[in-house]
């Protein structure tokens, strides 16, 4: 390779690498295999050994990879970290970790010992403690500087909030990860596949993007765990790392007890041999082993590179892949009419689980990855858990085997499909006649997030294969009688049925609206325009300009609430909703939950334990006003962690009282501790008062 040639791959490497980090960091959305990822860094590495000339202290091989949210993307503060925090070099090569063993040898001189652990495979979290309190907790970011993501962490369960024993330091870091185990991860892609939304490609990217939710409450209940392996060098002083780390566990700090002191090469392959099994059986992901030097003395000496430490390697696992033919392909289509090609493949054992299916996500996938009808693919699970296609071995493929056809017409109706600008995905247009959509609509009606109505995909299916409910309205209508039709239903099953029908009518609007299933109308979307416009009628005569000022309501949300409020079925749908009782306004006495703030005008600034939205509409819900800047009518200025000093200043200038969350909570006579389920817990409970329309009691028999 000449000095041109390779100044062109180099420039070209950095390019991919930049921006799949990005897509893996940042939008949580990796389309390229870790292992790639990481084929082709080695090889950008090499490069830029060979070609010296060509190293850049921007090069991905010299910065890690970063976190970090663009400026005001989600409101994040960002904060120095006190030590850069880096990456690990990694090897998928047993020689190599030989080499490093070798390589730390030669240039120590003393005794050592290695601490073995796993490599824990989420995101990772820096805390700070101050007098025992957890003061601060940051995301790695671009490892100068990361995201406080603090509110959040509070909401994970087993991040202690005061530590306990003796000898901590009066501050200090800890680090580690945020990890999301299997069943949470799980559970959380069914709701999203239930609800249409993209899937997270493994738990990796799941943690990454929960651990950035603004809204706490969510945190909390994505299942989260922290796992803490390294405390900073010259922060606390005992002569080994794993001594830090057990002290770090006296204190109540939720350190891994899977590691081991290792003495020779062969205790490090013994340890990660049995790992590379063992780590099936973990309710959590691991992508390899991590190897430290023990010694506190020896890691000081050993120092660091200008993205790693010297003094630690990482063995990581690949990824199990497997090579199946495809048998054939299906068209799924969703509740949104969206067509989603699947591949029914020959069954083939991959990491523990037979699989049998992956998807095929779409045409132009189908065309990238050029997949002929029989084809022989690869198939990996993406950390390790979601099947993927992710090439061909062409050598297998029959002569003349065909391209597959997309369809061209919906597999379910029959109706032409359609693609709308700016979609990778076809549509079925058949919104009121195609059954899969019907019934995909009423899944989601009865959601847990929606109606939450006891339900699920087979009652769904009798009950239209009965004629019994063919949109969200009919379920209203069905009186016990009908019900016992259904395959397997006693008078209690009837019953509980009902009961949570009866109970669906107290749901909020703000539900509601999100259980009609509005394309693009997600969970958060629909509670926003919900607030801003109080009621269905206003929604129904919105105009274009006026979605447009909710925030977060861009052109595609609005076309698509303009164009679901323009359809005739649509209205006649929203209008049976309301004659069988459904909660159609943000009820006056649910925005009501008491008059304590009456006459008062609070601005707020900062973060708190609950969204600022919530917060916002928590002070409503009290007889409070919000206002957007402080001026001599404030009452109030409340002020979370990381307030804007400009309002402070104004607020000191005219004298307004700085309240904090906790006194707020004192005025309105809310709990302390519970904070962070006060506004929902309100808006619910008040909803649990008399629905707008009196519903009349099904008819049971
Ligand atoms: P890394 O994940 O390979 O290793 C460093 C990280 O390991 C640390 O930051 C820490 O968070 C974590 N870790 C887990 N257990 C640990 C333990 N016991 N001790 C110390 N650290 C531990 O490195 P990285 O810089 O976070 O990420 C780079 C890797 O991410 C790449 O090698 C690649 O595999 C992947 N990546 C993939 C893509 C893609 O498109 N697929 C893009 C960017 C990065």
């Amino acid at each position: 390779m000449d000095n041109t040639q390779a100044k062109s791959r180099i420039e070209e490497l950095r390019a991919v690498l930049w921006e799949n980090s990005r897509k893996y960091y940042v939008e949580n959305a990796p389309t390229m295999s870790d292992y790639e990822y990481d084929q082709l860094m080695h090889e950008l590495e090499a490069l830029e050994a060979q070609f010296p000339q060509f190293a850049s202290p921007d090069s991905p091989t010299r910065r890690v990879g970063s976190d970090l949210e663009e400026a005001g993307a989600k409101g994040f503060a960002k904060y120095p970290h006190k030590y850069p925090m880096l990456s690990l070099g990694n090897t998928y090569s047993i020689e190599e970790v030989e080499e490093f063993a070798d390589r730390a040898a030669k240039s120590i001189d003393t005794a050592f010992t290695y601490c073995c652990e796993l490599k824990f495979d989420g995101t990772a979290i820096c805390l700070t403690y101050k007098d025992g309190v957890l003061f601060r907790a940051l995301t790695r970011g671009d490892g100068v500087q990361g995201d406080d993501v603090t509110v959040n962490a509070r909401h994970i369960a087993n991040i202690p909030h005061k530590l306990h024993g003796t000898g901590w330091p009066q501050e200090f870091e800890i680090r580690g990860e945020i990890l999301m185990p299997y069943e949470s991860f799980d559970r959380l892609n069914h709701e999203k596949e239930v609800e249409e939304e993209p899937l997270f490609a493994n738990p990796r990217n799941a943690a990454s993007g929960s651990l950035k939710l603004q809204d706490p409450a969510e945190v909390a209940r994505r299942g989260l765990f922290c796992t803490l392996y390294h405390i900073p060098a010259g922060q606390v002083d005992y002569p080994t790392h794993d001594d830090a780390l057990k002290a770090a566990a006296s204190w109540g700090l939720p350190v891994s007890e899977h590691r081991q002191i290792a003495r020779s090469i062969e205790e490090i392959e013994a340890f990660i041999s049995h790992w590379d099994t063992a780590r099936k059986d973990l309710p959590y992901a691991t992508d390899g082993i991590v190897i430290k030097i023990n010694e506190m003395a020896v890691q000081r000496q050993l120092g660091y590179t200008a993205k790693s430490p010297r003094w630690a390697v990482a063995y990581k696992f690949k990824a199990e892949q497997a090579c199946t033919p495809i048998l054939s392909i299906d068209y799924q289509v969703g509740r949104t009419g969206a067509v989603t090609p699947v591949a029914n493949l020959e069954p083939v054992l991959l990491s523990g689980t037979m699989v049998k299916r992956a998807t095929l996500v779409n045409e132009d996938q189908i065309r990238s990855l050029d997949i002929h009808e029989g084809d022989w693919v690869y198939v990996e699970k993406g950390g390790e858990i979601i099947p993927k296609i992710t090439g061909v071995e062409e050598s297998k493929r029959e002569p003349g085997a065909k391209e597959p056809q997309f369809p061209k017409v919906c597999p379910d109706c029959g109706t032409p499909l359609v693609k709308p600008e700016g979609e990778a995905r076809w549509f079925c247009p058949n919104t009121a006649g195609c059954p899969t959509q019907i019934k995909g609509r009423i899944l989601h009606f009865l959601s847990r997030k929606a109606m939450n109505i006891l339900a699920g995909e087979a009652t769904v299916e009798q009950l239209y294969n009965l004629n019994l409910v063919h949109s969200p309205a009919d379920l209203y209508t069905l009186t016990g009688t009908q019900l016992l039709q259904l395959e397997g239903w006693k008078e209690k099953s009837v019953q509980r049925f009902l009961k949570s029908l009866q109970e669906s009518r107290k749901v909020p609007f703000e539900r509601v609206l999100f259980a009609i299933g509005i394309r693009y109308v997600g969970e958060t979307t629909a509670r926003d325009i919900a607030r801003h416009f109080g009621s269905i009628d206003a929604i129904k005569l919105a105009t274009r300009e006026e979605l447009l000022a909710v925030p977060d309501v861009g052109e595609v949300i609005a076309d698509s609430v303009l164009s679901f409020m323009q359809a005739d079925t649509n209205l006649r749908e929203i209008e049976r909703l309301y004659d069988a009782g459904l909660q159609m306004e943000v009820g006056a006495k649910a925005a009501q939950a008491s008059d304590a703030l009456n006459g008062k005008t609070i601005v707020i600034s900062g973060n708190f334990s609950i969204s600022r939205d919530d917060m916002k509409a928590l002070i409503e819900a009290n007889g409070g006003k919000n206002g957007s800047s402080v001026s001599s009518k404030t009452s109030y200025l409340l002020a979370g962690s990381k307030p804007g000093p400009e309002k402070v200043k104004k607020a000191n200038e005219l004298g307004i009282q700085i309240i904090d969350e906790k006194f707020l909570y004192d005025l309105i006579g809310s709990p302390e501790g519970t904070v962070s389920a006060a506004p929902i817990k309100k808006a619910d409970g008040a909803a649990e008062t008399a629905p707008s329309v009196e519903p009349s009691e099904p008819t049971l028999f």
